[in-house]
């Protein structure tokens, strides 16, 4: 059962004796329910366009918190917004002293976005305890949704605000930035109700949650491309970003013999090239990206003396990565040994991998195999919320369900609402199964 993965593509993980997927109607969850939250919560920034645009930290995104937070209340939950601006909604567990399960995600979307990417990840925790209060099921944690705010960060240029907020703490300065609208983010959080200066009391005691689930779209078309419903997430990759100076001679580009040029913007695409070779060199889900290049002093009829640029690589394995550098490196000598240029490499920034728990991956495995559904293992590309949860060092699952063609980020966004419901009860059995263990 298990093939070498290709580039760019996660090992299938198929069960060897397929069972018949389990029939809508024997979910737990009300996949009718879900949808219509789903659409409800579509109204608030909606375009005539299609899609949404509803910022985090905006007049809609204020709306749809009030008529979530007014949602969460009517299932019976205690209800709350921390100082960072998540909203939280607890049901009580029957054994004192347990730490809360946590599940959520965000409902705050890009500019022109779509009506999946975080909702399905916090309307589906809502379901999920709509469900036990309608089953009249009791848990022996108390189990907690939380919806993190402004997750997309766009309006500050920095994303996973509120989960940043309740695991490590906010950035220095980051309450005092004045985001695109005009307002700083601390005036944003006196607008929701809070206190900026009590921002502190926002941070998760990691020891007061047993463990943190999200469930989201995937964004990316590996599922949708495998035919498999579920997703489980391995681990939010790496970002690593080193800073290329080529060093070469500016001279005139008339009137300097082509043979005695030391180009730096030769040697820049040189290696742009090599980084691309070298990120494919072996299998793997490895990516690199050179997206901009800055040349020196930059113009028609100068030979660039210098070019600045950023590679990017990416992978859930920081020593995947670091080889990957490794080759980089003993590329750029070489071709600054051919060129008459130097090439130094520097690291800028970067953010290390975020495993998730692999006990989790396992109990996430095990609901989709208990409805008969497929699933990869593979990693998120993009970043989430879960990432600074894991990091926190609260154990951490996260579930993906398909979006169409992989598009996400754009109002064409899609994810059937049977892989919604698949997903939904997946988190709803996920979450059941752990509390009973
Ligand atoms: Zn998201």
């Amino acid at each position: 059962m298990s093939r070498p993965a290709k580039i760019g593509e996660p090992e299938k993980i198929r069960e060897p004796e397929k069972t018949r997927e389990v029939d809508a109607t024997e979910y737990h969850i009300d996949a009718e329910r879900l949808k219509g939250f789903l659409t409800e919560i579509s109204a608030f920034g909606k375009r005539p366009e299609g899609g949404v645009s509803r910022l985090g930290f905006s007049d809609a995104d204020q709306k749809a918190r009030a008529w979530l937070v007014s949602e969460m209340r009517a299932t019976g939950l205690d209800v709350w917004v921390d100082a960072a601006g998540n909203i939280h909604g607890r049901r009580a567990g029957t054994e004192p002293g347990l730490p809360v399960i946590l599940f959520g995600s965000h409902i705050d979307s890009v500019p022109e976005g779509g009506i999946f990417d975080g909702t399905l990840g916090s309307l589906g925790a809502l379901e999920v305890l709509k469900t036990l209060s309608a089953l009249g099921s009791e848990t022996r944690h108390p189990l907690q949704m939380v919806v993190w705010a402004d997750e997309e960060g766009v309006h500050f240029g920095q994303g996973l605000f509120g989960s940043r907020a309740a695991t490590s703490g906010p950035i220095r300065g980051e309450l005092d930035l004045t985001g695109s609208d005009g307002h700083s983010l601390s005036e944003w959080l006196e607008r929701y109700g809070q206190r900026p200066s009590e921002i502190d009391s926002a941070v998760l005691n990691p020891r007061d949650v047993t463990a943190y689930f999200e469930l989201h779209i995937e964004q990316g078309p590996k599922l949708d491309r495998q035919g498999v419903p579920i997703g489980i997430v391995e681990g939010i990759v790496g970002i690593y970003r080193f800073e290329a100076t080529v060093e070469g001679f500016a001279n005139h580009a008339g009137t300097t013999p082509m043979n005695e040029r030391r180009d730096a913007m030769f040697s820049a695409a040189r290696l742009t090239q090599a980084v691309r070779e070298e990120v494919m060199a072996k299998p793997g889900r490895q990516v690199g990206n050179v997206g901009l290049l800055k040349a020196f002093p930059g113009a028609p009829n100068v030979i660039p003396g210098r070019v600045q640029f950023p590679i990017e690589l990416r992978d859930i394995d920081e020593a995947v990565v670091m080889e990957v550098l490794e080759r980089i490196r003993g590329r750029a000598a070489v071709i600054g040994r051919e060129d008459g240029t130097t090439i130094g490499i520097t690291p800028f920034a970067s953010e290390r991998p975020a495993p998730t728990d692999t006990g989790l991956q396992e109990q996430i495995h095990r609901a989709a195999r208990g409805l008969g559904l497929d699933t990869i293992r593979l990693p998120s590309g993009a970043g989430h919320d879960a990432q600074n949860v894991s990091r926190h060092g609260i154990p951490t699952g996260m579930i993906f369900v398909r979006s169409k063609d992989g598009v996400s980020h754009n109002p064409n966004e899609w994810t059937d609402w049977d892989d919604c419901a698949r997903g939904v009860e997946v988190l709803y059995r996920a979450v059941t199964e752990l509390d009973a263990r």
